[in-house]
């Protein structure tokens, strides 16, 4: 039976990513096994960006071939341009993710493009996902989409805007990231709401930060207002250094708890996630890991069908 949600794991990609550390490719493959293992089935496994800039990603296109070795989970790459998103599907992903940001001073800063040239860069992998790997999908997410370090608010106006030109210019989703874990339940409802009535089964997921705790709260008020799909970070590996003792990305752990203690199905096995975190801290030594689930462990009596 299908899970209620889908939990895709974003730690080999976000989190590896914003370590200093670079991770053993053969420690990567460990961690995908495990984190496979515990029934994730959607796993963004690395990003396709120069080398020179991002050393951590520089094995992406072997850890995307080791990831495909399991079959039902969907195989996903963070590509900021079409070069990326070339290589990656040549490296034969399943699925591509375009980080589209919604502040026009985070947009420059990070990839040096104005918001709506990155739409056109949407536009152009578009056109190349078409004519190299047709089934290939593509979601724009939106990042900065509830406020940004460097702007200040983000109008949603402007948020909901740009979802929906990347959706003209022809990606199958577009989810909205608090990149800089800056929002609250009250600003996600009313986010993802419009973004659904704006793009009904176009709308994608929900990146959360937990970096002013507020990650699970963030999360619930999506899945309220029938949000599905979530990311989440194993061991909420990318801490926020602004914030010492709070995570930046939502602990999958303790995202896998909330739901699964509701009575939300995940398909993910808690006791073998939780079992996850063994490879990960083998392959990044010293690295701290984060997760009240975790650290608190698993309730007298806790039951899990899978
Ligand atoms: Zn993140």
């Amino acid at each position: 039976m299908k899970p209620d949600v889908l939990i895709s794991e974003v730690g080999p990609r976000d989190g590896l990513q914003s370590v200093k550390a670079t991770m053993a490719t053969a420690d990567k493959f460990r961690w995908i096994d495990a984190l496979v293992a515990a029934g994730l089935r959607e796993i963004e496994v690395g990003s396709f960006v120069p080398p020179r800039l991002m050393p951590q990603m520089a094995d992406a296109a072997e850890v995307v071939r080791h990831a495909l070795t399991h079959p039902g989970v969907t195989v996903l790459a963070l590509v900021p341009n079409a070069r990326g998103a070339e290589a990656a599907l040549k490296a034969g992903v399943h699925k591509l993710t375009i980080p589209v940001s919604a502040s026009h001073a985070h947009s420059l800063a990070n990839v040096r493009q104005t918001p709506d040239e990155m739409v056109e860069v949407v536009r152009e992998i578009v056109r190349l996902r078409d004519a190299l790997a047709p089934g290939v999908g593509i979601e724009a997410g939106i990042s900065t989409a509830f406020g940004c370090t460097l702007q200040g608010e983000v109008p949603e106006d402007e948020v909901i805007r740009l979802s929906v030109a990347c959706v003209a210019a022809g990606a199958d989703e577009s989810g909205l990231s608090d990149t800089t874990g800056m929002a609250n339940p009250a600003q996600v409802r009313r986010l993802f709401k419009r973004l659904q009535a704006e793009l009904g089964q176009h709308a994608g997921s929900a990146h959360m930060h937990n970096t002013r705790g507020l990650g699970l709260a963030n999360c619930l008020a999506a899945w309220d207002v029938g949000v599905r799909t979530f990311d989440g970070s194993l061991g909420g590996l990318g801490g926020c250094p602004h914030a010492p003792g709070a995570s930046g990305n939502v602990v999958t752990e303790d995202l896998v708890f909330m739901f699964e203690a509701m009575g939300v199905t995940t398909g993910v096995n808690l006791e073998k996630l939780m079992a996850a975190r063994e490879p990960l801290r083998a392959g990044l030594p010293g690295e701290p890991l984060y997760g009240m689930t975790p650290e608190a462990g698993l309730p007298l009596g806790w039951k899990q069908g899978v």
